[in-house]
């Protein structure tokens, strides 16, 4: 059995992170799951435990942390801790299926130190006027709230060159297609073939 992929994508707040994610997810026939972060920050109208996250205390993370759960965690914003859930990740990993992180850069960058083969790719948006119009238009977050996570995206867009692709979500279905397309070409690269190439080459005639 081949290990899956192990896709990050990360780009700022309201760039369309979630809605991309979902679409592979929903197109990939059950072949990529999504890791379930958990955090500390309260749940967003709709939002579920267990779906979009894990919803925790702090005392509850910190025990995680205690516990070595996490791939990764970060502080991000300046308030709310967010974790990537270890055993869960490398568990489908192994059971063949692809894995999607929903991560920021900082903790794209702690995941690939500690996995190598894990494929990063920044979203970004077409404007910056066009990001500060979703994340207004998404509703979710104060104004104090959207002025902080708009300072943050031109930093974590300036990461740009430490991860392995760049889509661009301008049109949503052109990002989607572009972000399957990446998926699939690197299952084609040689260190995601060589495990089943070496059994051929055990092989008899
Ligand atoms: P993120 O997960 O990166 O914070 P979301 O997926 O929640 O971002 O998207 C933020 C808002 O932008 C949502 O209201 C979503 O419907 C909208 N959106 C996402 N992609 C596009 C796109 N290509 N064109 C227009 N609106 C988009
Ligand atoms: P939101 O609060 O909008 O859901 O997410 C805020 C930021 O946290 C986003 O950039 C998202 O990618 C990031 N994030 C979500 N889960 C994790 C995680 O487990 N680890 C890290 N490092 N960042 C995360």
């Amino acid at each position: 059995m081949r290990r899956g992929i192990l896709l990050i994508i990360s780009g700022p707040s309201g760039v369309g992170k979630g809605t991309v994610s979902k679409a592979l997810l929903e197109g990939s026939g059950g072949n990529m799951v999504f890791s379930v972060s958990a955090t500390t920050r309260d749940p967003r109208p709709g939002e579920m435990h267990g779906r979009e996250y894990f919803f925790v205390t702090k005392e509850e993370f910190d025990r995680m942390i205690d516990d070595g759960e996490f791939l990764e965690y970060m502080h991000v914003f300046g308030r709310n801790y967010y974790g990537t859930p270890k055993k869960y990740v490398m568990d489908q990993l192994e059971m063949g299926h692809d894995v999607l992180l929903d991560i920021d850069v900082n903790g794209a960058m702690k995941v690939k130190e500690n996995c190598p083969e894990a494929i990063a790719l920044m979203l970004a948006p077409p404007t910056m006027k066009e990001l500060r119009r979703r994340l207004e238009t998404r509703g979710t977050e104060e104004q104090p709230v959207i002025e902080r996570r708009l300072a943050e995206a031109k930093s974590e867009l300036s990461r740009m060159k430490e991860y392995d692709f760049v889509v661009v979500n301008d049109d949503l279905d052109a990002a989607i297609e572009q972000c399957r397309n990446i998926v699939e070409c690197c299952k084609h690269t040689p260190d995601y073939c060589v495990d089943f190439v070496n059994t051929l080459i055990d092989e008899d005639f």
